[in-house]
């Protein structure tokens, strides 16, 4: 392939300098299917590299997620998940905001403590996306975390100020999806 015909975003830019940065902000958003699944396999990374890894999961279903959180688990990752209360099938709000809470609260800790050179935080953006959890905090708490620690925020609608703060957004986009020509989730593939 000729020069002209390379995307542009393919081209090494050689008069920039590049540098390191002792931690990164990612965010995975969009309709798409892949968000956490591509932050759970960068996990897998960072655990190839010795890093401590921390997990903050915002929202459960009763039956998703064992899955990973088990091999998760088993690699040594500290994996804080919601007892019960903020899970997609929640009918008790307030119940659900109190768990959500205590979710940040878990994640707040966990940002400032340095203790992990990545910390997922899964499915963030719906509790500040409902209110339940203030997006100003979030981003303070981001902006101040300890100096290694690499953070990966998943969830639909990012909200504009998390992706203002971020290093690297990827809004995964959805083309086709089983579920909406009926198929269930899948044991596997889906948690
Ligand atoms: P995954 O966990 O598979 O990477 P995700 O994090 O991108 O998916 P979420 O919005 O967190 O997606 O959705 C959680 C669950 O819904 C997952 O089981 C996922 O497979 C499924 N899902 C993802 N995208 C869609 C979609 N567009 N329509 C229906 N279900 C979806
Ligand atoms: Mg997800």
């Amino acid at each position: 392939m000729s020069a002209t015909q390379e995307p542009s975003v393919c081209r090494p830019q050689p008069q920039r300098e590049r540098r390191d940065v002792p931690s990164l902000v990612l965010v995975n958003t969009g309709d798409g299917k892949g968000k956490s699944t591509a932050a759970f396999g960068t996990i897998m990374r960072a655990v190839a590299r010795e890093w401590p890894v921390g997990v903050v999961q915002f929202m459960k279903s009763g039956k998703w997620r064992v899955g990973e959180e088990a091999v998760a688990r088993k690699l040594g990752v500290d994996w804080w998940t919601i007892g019960d209360g903020f899970t997609w099938e929640s009918d008790d709000l307030d119940r659900s905001a109190g768990t959500a809470r205590e979710a940040w609260a878990a994640a707040a800790e966990k940002l400032a403590s340095g203790d992990y050179r990545l910390l997922v935080l899964d499915e963030i953006t719906y509790p500040i996306n409902y209110g339940w959890i203030a997006g100003d905090a979030v981003w303070q708490a981001i902006r101040e975390r300890a100096e290694h620690t690499t953070v990966f925020c998943t969830g639909r609608n990012a909200p504009q100020p998390l992706i203002d703060l971020a290093d690297t957004v990827t809004e995964m986009r959805k083309v086709k999806h089983a579920y909406e020509s009926g198929v269930r989730a899948r044991r596997g593939i889906d948690y």
